[in-house]
């Protein structure tokens, strides 16, 4: 137990929660260098080069991730951008080929979401919630409730992909606010990332809990409301047990 009673002074008036998805729900980063392993496997099955040969799946990331920096603000469909990557990666490889990336890029996608999990203390955190408080997703990601286990279980579901403004900007949390049809004032936020999650929704006068799963020293000098290291702690901040 790692519960930090913060300035909030009576989170039995708060009505809704969000929650982060990626690292808070379930292990992103897994489901992604799993499914890179798949892509990398298969260009080099396509593409028998001396350069596909030593390709990393930590080169696919880092190649990924200088696109996304180069596109941002321009290109909102993370989907996409990772379609670019891949013919970017095969460029690197010297083996040009957008029809191979939109093929590697179809396999990317049957296990990037095929294959990802929930971590244990979701649902049964989500069941004791429920009864009580209206639950949102609010992600910078893409992974879809219905791809991960979650259909039905969120009231409102806000990915900054589509509305092109992601977290820590204050615009993205008021627009999870008006989904949720609350006051910001009412709505915990919950996420794995001091800056994105925890500074960004403090910064528009919500409270938040810091997730640290891993149990990580903060160097910031962002303050989270609560911290948990599992979800199910939530529980025993909100006086449900
Ligand atoms: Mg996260």
């Amino acid at each position: 137990m790692n519960v930090q009673r913060g300035d909030v002074e009576k989170p039995f008036q708060i009505s809704t929660i969000s929650f982060d998805g990626d690292m808070t729900l379930w292990d992103f980063r897994k489901v992604m260098r799993h499914s890179l392993k798949q892509i990398l496997t298969e260009l080099q099955k396509q593409v028998p080069t001396p350069r596909a040969s030593k390709l990393t799946v930590d080169e696919m990331i880092a190649i990924r991730d200088r696109l996304a920096e180069e596109v941002k603000g321009e290109v909102w469909s993370l989907l996409e951008i990772r379609r670019r990557a891949f013919e970017r990666t095969l460029e690197h490889v010297g083996h040009p080929d957008k029809e191979l990336a939109a093929h590697l890029n179809t396999i990317y996608r049957k296990h990037r979401y095929g294959d990802i999990e929930l971590y244990p203390d979701v649902i049964p955190t989500f069941d004791a919630l429920a009864p009580h408080f209206k639950l949102g997703l609010l992600s910078n990601g893409n992974t879809y409730p219905e791809s991960c286990g979650l259909d039905g279980r969120f009231a409102f579901v806000v990915f900054s992909q589509d509305v092109q403004v992601e977290k820590p900007d204050p615009k993205i949390f008021q627009i999870t606010a008006e989904r949720a049809g609350c006051d910001l004032t009412e709505m915990l936020h919950v996420g794995d990332s001091l800056k994105s999650d925890v500074a960004g929704a403090k910064n528009v006068g919500m409270p938040t809990v810091w997730l640290n799963r891993d149990g990580l020293p903060n160097d910031s000098d962002i303050q989270p409301d609560y911290e948990v290291m599992s979800l199910t702690e939530i529980l025993t901040i909100l006086e449900l047990e």
